[in-house]
C-alpha cells in the first residue's frame, strides 16, 4: 500500500483527534493512584470517548477486549485492563488510541503510582526523553533511520535497552500504516521524511534486555526477563518542514 501522504485539511481533522486522545489520556494518567483497578482506569476511558464523540480504536481490534491498554511494571504493551489494583510504587504504562472523523491518533506515557524508585523515575525520564529525541530529528528531508537512530541512542547512553519486536508506524485513516519506524537503526537509512506524513513514534524501553514474551492471555506483552519498561508514544505529523506533535496537551 505504501505510506499515504495527508493533505493539509486531512491533518487538521488528525489535530482533532489527537488532542482528543491526548486530553483523555493525560485525564487517565493524572487519575492513578493506589488501590484503584487497571478496569476502573478502562471504563473512564469509555466514558470520556463517549463525552468526545470519538471512538475506541483498540475495542474489538484483533479482538482485543478493552478501550485503553494498562500495562503495569514489567508488562510493556497490551496489558487488559481489569481487576488489577494498583499499589504505591507500581509504573503503569498508559497506551490509547482513538478514531474521530475517519482518523486516529495513538498517544501513551508511562506514570508513577504515588512514590516509586529512583531507578523507575530514570527509565520513565529516559523513555520520554527518547522520544522527544525521535520527535526533534523528525523533519521534511530527514531519513526514517534518523529517527530510530535517535531513539535507540538516547536509550542505550542512559544504560536502557530498547524493545524491537514492538515498532512505532504510519497511522491515518487505519492505526497502522505504513512506514514501520523502529526503535533502533541507523541515521541516513529508510524512506525520506516528507510534508503530510503522519506517524506514530513509541519508544519502549527495558531496564534489562530488549528481549520481550507474551502472557497467557495472549495479549499481555511483558520483559522476558521480568526487568521493569516503560513506553511513550506521540503522533506526529510532518507539517511546514517539521514536526508537528498532534497528541500534545497545553499544560
Ligand atoms: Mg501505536
Amino acid at each position: 500500500m505504501g505510506i499515504i501522504i495527508k493533505s493539509p485539511g486531512e491533518i487538521d481533522i488528525m489535530r482533532r483527534v489527537g488532542k482528543v486522545v491526548a486530553t483523555i489520556l493525560h485525564e487517565l494518567a493524572r487519575r492513578c493512584r493506589p488501590g484503584m483497578t487497571t478496569g476502573e482506569l478502562d471504563a473512564i476511558a469509555v466514558h470520556e470517548l463517549e463525552r468526545y464523540g470519538a471512538t475506541s480504536s483498540f475495542l474489538g481490534y484483533r479482538g482485543f477486549p478493552a478501550s485503553l491498554c494498562v500495562s503495569v511494571n514489567d508488562e510493556l504493551v497490551h496489558g487488559i485492563p481489569g481487576k488489577r489494583v494498583l499499589c504505591e510504587g507500581d509504573i503503569v504504562s498508559l497506551d490509547f488510541a482513538a478514531a474521530l472523523d475517519g482518523f486516529h491518533g495513538d498517544a501513551a506515557l508511562t506514570v508513577g503510582v504515588g512514590k516509586i524508585s529512583p531507578q523507575a523515575r530514570a527509565l520513565i525520564e529516559a523513555a520520554k526523553g527518547a522520544l522527544d529525541a525521535g520527535i526533534a530529528v523528525a523533519c521534511s528531508g530527514a531519513h526514517l533511520g534518523d529517527i530510530s537512530a535517535a531513539i535507540q541512542s538516547f536509550a542505550e547512553d542512559r544504560g536502557f535497552s530498547v524493545v524491537r519486536e514492538y515498532v512505532g508506524h504510519g497511522i491515518g485513516r487505519e492505526m497502522h500504516e505504513e512506514p514501520q519506524v523502529p526503535n533502533f537503526g541507523s541515521p541516513g537509512r529508510g524512506p525520506l521524511l516528507q510534508e503530510g506524513m503522519t506517524l506514530a513514534l513509541e519508544p519502549m524501553l527495558n531496564v534489562g534486555g530488549w528481549r520481550t514474551k507474551v502472557a497467557d492471555d495472549h495479549w499481555t506483552v511483558t520483559t522476558a526477563d521480568g526487568s521493569l519498561c516503560a513506553h511513550f508514544e506521540h503522533t506526529i505529523a510532518i507539517a511546514n518542514g517539521e514536526a508537528e506533535i498532534l497528541t500534545g496537551v497545553d499544560q
